[in-house]
């Protein structure tokens, strides 16, 4: 604004605008209490003509009208001004003006712009959001133009074995989830009690994850990347399933646009539908509990017959440990650590986030449990606690943040189905594994065999003599 002031002609240009967008903007947050960021712009862009007329009402014309003469007042005394005073008071003002209401967006009650630096707190802070959110979007577009030159998965030659009744394949990708506090996994402490009981879990203990990074691991793990070569150079396994007559869906504890996930939303593919967590729920960052995945992988589930193959990305263990469950897991205690980290503090916060992952995966299990369904789950890294002084993730080299859980739930209708299948899976139980099992192992678990495949696959393509459909 300071800039614009200087110039005047680009003053003439630039804020009325500036102040038309934020008049409307405006608007919608005080209407609707809508936070303006990238996600709503994004939605925005989505949005079809039918759903667009529902906000467009006469009010909301008339405000904008009112705010296009006010801007284009404010043009004109901008153009006009030609006085030394008008000038500086003008340039005060605004200058003030940024500030202030920065200053002002401190008291507000949010978190988040409590505590962060004031510059940053402009992403928060109205209007300045709106323009925050216009740059993110016309950015990540961009970085989108050089994003198409990954092959889609559809093009592996693959056949798929015939199914008699339609099968459920979901991939649960777990988050920051360390194989070593699942009391599956030996863990002292009664972190999966309702895991534990479940007989057709098929556990692989603790396997090496692609790296210590999401935004590395995910992408490596539903496409076939290896550790060897982990570079995304297909879509994901969603594309091969798509092929071969599956509905297929990706639904996320994320934003479209999550800044750790942009590489995992460009890896999903073209496939049937993608359903991030905006399109679901709108509540903030800190109110969001894997739990809330239930309730779209129901309507998922029941709005169609047929095969489907369904990947769910979660939230986990992810930092702030216990900001991701609800009063109900709040078992192992004290577990409100603070800046100061306590140790024990931290790793009770910690273990809680297992035991609320222990249920929403066997509230996914009870979802499919009378249904001809296989579920996979495994973490995309681990994470350090403590150990030697460090915390969360991020160091590929650190052991703790690359040893994740992995096993496979079938139901009873599936083993009757899939004997080979089942037992091709568990005679693999107590070798040492690695991420580089996951694409081929969901893939063939999903009745779907590579071949000229040099991934290390559960089935060879000869191993089943069951009637295929080559594609
Ligand atoms: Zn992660």
């Amino acid at each position: 604004m300071y800039a614009v002031s200087q110039i005047r002609t680009f003053a003439s240009i630039f804020v009325p605008p500036i102040f038309f967008i934020s008049a409307l903007a405006s608007y919608f947050h005080a209407v609707y209490r809508i936070k303006i960021d990238k996600e709503l712009l994004l939605l925005l862009l989505e949005t079809n003509s039918g759903e667009a007329s529902e906000f467009i009402t006469s009010k909301v014309l008339l405000f904008g009208i009112i705010a296009i003469l006010f801007a284009l007042g404010i043009g004109y005394l901008l153009k006009k001004s030609t006085g030394k005073l008008h000038k500086k008071l003008l340039i005060i003002v605004l200058l003030f003006a940024v500030p202030a209401t920065i200053f002002l967006g401190k008291f507000k009650k949010t978190p988040v712009v409590q505590q962060i630096r004031p510059a940053v707190a402009t992403k928060y802070v109205f209007p300045y959001c709106v323009f925050n959110g216009l740059g993110q979007v016309t950015g990540q577009y961009i970085k989108n133009l050089f994003h198409d030159d990954i092959i889609d998965s559809s093009k592996l030659d693959s056949v798929a074995l015939k199914q008699e009744y339609p099968l459920e394949v979901i991939t649960i990708v777990g988050e920051s989830a360390r194989a070593d506090r699942f009391q599956i996994n030996g863990y002292y402490r009664e972190t999966t009690p309702l895991l534990n009981k479940e007989k057709n879990l098929v556990n692989f203990g603790a396997i090496t994850s692609f790296s210590a990074y999401t935004r590395l691991s995910v992408p490596a793990m539903i496409t076939p990347a290896t550790l060897a070569n982990p570079e995304t150079t297909m879509t994901s396994y969603l594309g091969l399933f798509k092929k071969h007559g599956f509905k297929t869906t990706w639904l996320s504890a994320n934003d479209r646009l999550d800044s750790h996930d942009t590489p995992t939303t460009n890896a999903i593919g073209d496939i049937d539908q993608k359903i991030f967590r905006n399109k679901f729920c709108r509540v903030s960052y800190n109110k969001f509990y894997d739990e809330m995945l239930i309730a779209p992988l129901k309507n998922v589930l029941e709005s169609y017959s047929g095969n489907q193959a369904i990947a769910i990305h979660t939230r986990g263990s992810h930092a702030r440990y216990n900001a991701r469950y609800t009063n109900k897991f709040a078992k192992f205690t004290p577990d409100n650590y603070g800046e100061d980290m306590n140790l024990v503090k931290v790793n009770n916060a910690y273990d809680n986030t297992i035991l609320a992952t222990d249920a929403f995966i066997e509230s996914i299990i009870d979802l499919v449990r009378d249904k001809n369904a296989v579920i996979i789950y495994s973490s995309d890294h681990g994470e350090s606690l403590g150990e030697d002084g460090r915390f969360a993730h991020g160091n590929p080299d650190i052991i703790e943040q690359r040893r994740v859980p992995f096993f496979v739930w079938y139901s009873d209708t599936y083993k009757k189905l899939h004997p080979s299948i089942v037992d091709a899976l568990k005679k693999q139980q107590g070798t040492e594994l690695s991420h580089d099992v996951f694409f081929p192992w969901v893939v063939n678990l999903g009745g779907i065999l590579l071949l000229n495949s040099s991934q290390p696959v559960l089935l060879q393509p000869d191993s089943l003599q069951a009637q295929q459909t080559p594609q």
